[in-house]
């Protein structure tokens, strides 16, 4: 048999762990569509939470917003998405696949994989048509065109439209921020690689409002700030780059725009968007409600429309690279130790509690540790199976640390504390696990 992939290797974890299941399993699945389990849903918390904290409780300067998936339809015109938020889509008359215009080199011909799509003799392409990538749904009882509402494909707009609200009713001053984590639904034409380009996923976005002229100092700021975001989640620096997009990529509303790539087993993706927006999207939303957006000024006495300085990234997308980054299978006595390296930060389980064996009370000494630790952290209790299994269980949970209750623990009050990565073991007294792991997990 050939040998399995490293993706195919993490999608089988994830379903047998419990982390991403497909949507509507049973009846086939549903495509690019995905759920989370139960690991996988502590992950993506865990994301979403490191993102919080480092974009909003961390600074003074950036509020929080949870604004509705459903938007004024007219958000949309306003915004280009209705004219132009499209992607070029091209058919193959013989083998009915259906590729992006724009990514052909990176799709392979369905009859000759070694080939990209219309290079293969057979191949007969259609030319490029323009394919909207905004799901419609209708408000309301009436399925007619005047009651179309779109399925927000960012959440960067809920932002732009409070932009006012936030403002006055947070009392900050430009320069600031608004962020907020929320679902987005794109229509895509070739989704793929597991979760990275899925149909429905969860944006975390960030809108930095700022005085024109000082948006291009901003824009470092933060492109520097947002990659050390992601070392800190402790993805591997040297499979983090940038990408600078160039006259031909850059979006109608960008001045300059980075994007932050992470090597993939499938190559060099984008996994974040760095975007200098000036004030198209204020502006824009100016003409169209008719209401003044415009920010006084009072330092500089001046009315302006702010320029704005955006990050945008997955959460399900960083979900992916951290599960892509943590997999690694290693030889140990012969056997083979499948391993989910996962900084403690994101690890959907901080620590498990092992009992030795079901008897002589240590399972009551375990669920005491067990209790004290699971009040701070998200923690597992497991008595079942040798010792050695229930470690790798762990391993290939991503779990950081395992504390074994022994028989020495029932003599002098002491546990065995083992590392998931160089599994080395050291005694600690039991009512001094919750401060050896607070060191750890929270630095
Ligand atoms: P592409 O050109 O690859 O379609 P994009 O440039 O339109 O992507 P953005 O609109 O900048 O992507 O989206 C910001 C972030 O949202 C991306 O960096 C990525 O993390 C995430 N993202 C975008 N599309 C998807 C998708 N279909 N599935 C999962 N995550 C996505």
């Amino acid at each position: 048999m050939a040998e399995l992939s490293v993706m195919d290797k993490l999608v089988s974890l994830c379903k047998r762990r419990g982390f991403i299941f497909q949507s509507s399993e049973i009846y086939g699945g549903l495509g690019s569509v995905w759920d989370y389990g139960p690991l996988g849903v502590a992950l993506k918390n865990n994301i979403k939470a490191a993102w919080w904290r480092a974009m909003v409780q961390a600074r003074e300067d950036i509020e929080g917003l949870d604004a509705a998936i459903l938007m004024h339809p007219e958000v949309w015109v306003a915004s280009g998405h209705v004219a132009g938020f499209t992607d070029p889509l091209v058919d193959c008359r013989t083998c009915k696949g259906r590729f992006r215009a724009d990514h052909l080199q990176g799709a392979a011909c369905p009859r000759k994989p070694s080939k990209h799509p219309g290079e293969h003799t057979e191949c007969d392409l259609t030319a490029a048509r323009q394919f909207n990538l905004m799901f419609k749904t209708f408000m309301g009882p009436m399925e007619e065109s005047a009651a179309v509402v779109y399925l927000r494909p960012e959440t960067a707009q809920g932002i732009y439209v409070n932009y006012l609200n936030v403002l006055q009713s947070s009392r900050q001053k430009i320069p600031f921020g608004i962020a907020q984590i929320g679902k987005v639904f794109r229509n895509e034409i070739t989704p793929g690689n597991f979760t990275f380009r899925t149909r429905e996923f969860e944006q975390m976005e960030m809108q930095f409002f700022v005085t024109p002229g000082t948006d291009e100092e901003w824009f470092e700021t933060w492109r520097g700030l947002r990659m050390e975001w992601h070392r800190s989640l402790g993805l591997a620096a040297e499979k983090l780059r940038w990408h600078q997009h160039g006259p031909e990529e850059l979006a109608h509303y960008a001045r300059a725009a980075y994007d932050i790539e992470y090597q993939f087993p499938f190559g060099w993706q984008e996994i974040e968007g760095i975007h200098n927006r000036t004030d198209f999207d204020l502006r824009r939303h100016q003409e169209h409600s008719g209401k003044k957006l415009e920010y006084f000024d009072q330092a500089a006495n001046a009315r302006y429309l702010p320029y704005i300085v955006e990050t945008s990234v997955g959460a399900d997308r960083v979900a992916l690279t951290v599960l892509v980054d943590a997999y690694r299978e290693e030889t140990v006595a012969g056997e083979t130790r499948v391993v989910l390296g996962f900084h403690p930060a994101v690890a959907p389980i901080k620590a498990a509690v092992l009992p030795l064996v079901k008897k002589d009370g240590m399972p009551e000494r375990a669920q005491a540790v067990y209790q004290d630790v699971r009040r701070r952290w998200s923690a597992f209790y497991d008595d079942s199976g040798a010792i050695g299994r229930r470690y790798r269980r762990m391993d290939e949970a991503g779990t950081p640390f395992c504390i074994t209750i022994d028989g020495e623990t029932l003599s002098d009050g002491t546990v065995t504390l083992r590392d998931r990565d160089s599994m080395a073991q050291e005694r600690v007294a039991a009512d001094r696990v919750v401060e050896w792991l607070g060191s750890r997990i929270d630095g």
